[in-house]
């Protein structure tokens, strides 16, 4: 079947890449790049998004690949790329939101197509590629000041069935763990909007880009393309745990957090991870593991604040 974007059509067999017009800004056009692999044969549609947030990078990196990694006559289905969702962030190098309305990109989906940009890039991705497909790969990383590794969240619903399926998607990453995530204006409305499955896989940290934070990405892309038919080859499927009991260590002041460890790293109950300290010197908190796991968030900013999450611990 041909898939359309716009007044594009992409036919069996074929490679299109370009842009989609979103808006316009003060200075300059809004647009959505895209790559659409229209595969020889018959079989479902997997749309993968990154860049939601403009400097999680690694994913971007990972999408460009897969789509450099994938022909048209080896593929049944189709699979659609969006490697960078939120342009303005990027051009800008600006983390959380887009400077031009200052709204979160993963908070306003399914977007609106006569609202402010951040709302209209959110509607082209639903409704020119999304609700076209039949699966939807959400690829972040962690953001500024920040570092996870090897992380899927699935997404809350009903239907244990679709719910099933999304657990299936994740098992075609290798992460340290699962986790099931509310659906509040992310990608996962998704799965409310057109009962498909989503899922959001997180590993990275904006600077630098780590080779083995793109490969989490790509190869778990490559290896579900191969689950779902949709190229020649057998799956490995992990088996990651779901929803793991896991604590959240915060500041109770603000000040300096001297780190000791990396996000990813195995700890042991009462091993020390790091210490607050303020602007004088003095230790304001000593931070401690609360039982054997490891790191599944790092703060990785120097400066804290109240209230501020330092690290989340997982049993894992
Ligand atoms: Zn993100």
């Amino acid at each position: 079947m041909a898939f359309r974007v716009g007044e594009l059509t992409v036919e069996r067999g074929e490679e299109q890449r370009g842009y989609l017009e979103v808006g316009r800004a003060s200075t300059h056009d809004v647009d959505l790049p895209f790559i659409v692999i229209n595969g020889s044969g018959e079989g479902p549609t997997l749309c993968v998004t990154a860049g939601v947030h403009s400097i999680e990078c690694a994913p971007v990196e990972a999408a460009l690949r897969l789509a450099d990694s994938v022909e048209p006559g080896e593929l049944s289905g189709t699979l659609v790329i969006l490697p960078l969702v939120n342009t303005e962030g990027f051009h800008a190098r600006t983390p959380y939101h887009n400077d031009l309305d200052h709204l979160n990109q993963n908070k306003v989906f399914p977007g609106d197509p006569e609202a402010s940009v951040t709302k209209r890039v959110a509607h082209a991705v639903f409704d020119g590629f999304v609700s076209k497909a039949d699966y939807l790969v959400d690829c972040h990383s962690a953001d500024l000041g920040e570092d996870v590794r090897r992380a899927v969240f699935i997404f809350k619903t009903e239907d244990e069935g679709l719910r099933a399926r999304m657990m299936e998607v994740a098992s075609c990453f290798n992460p340290t763990l699962v986790e099931t995530a509310e659906i509040s204006g992310n990608t996962g409305e998704a799965v409310n909007l057109y009962g498909i499955p989503c899922v959001m896989t997180e590993s990275g940290t904006p600077y630098p880009i780590r080779e083995e934070d793109v490969l989490f990405h790509l190869d778990g892309l490559r290896n579900l393309l191969r689950h779902l038919g949709m190229l020649e080859g057998e799956a490995s499927l992990n088996n990651p745990p779901l929803d793991p009991k896991a604590q959240r260590l915060w500041t109770e002041m603000g000040g300096v957090w001297r780190r000791g460890v990396e996000a990813g790293e195995r700890v042991t109950e009462g091993q020390r991870l790091g210490e607050v300290s303020d602007l004088v010197g003095e230790t304001l908190q000593e931070v401690v593991a609360p039982f054997d796991g490891a790191v599944s968030f790092l703060r990785t900013h120097y400066s804290v604040n109240a209230g501020d999450t330092l690290l989340w611990v997982a049993d894992i």
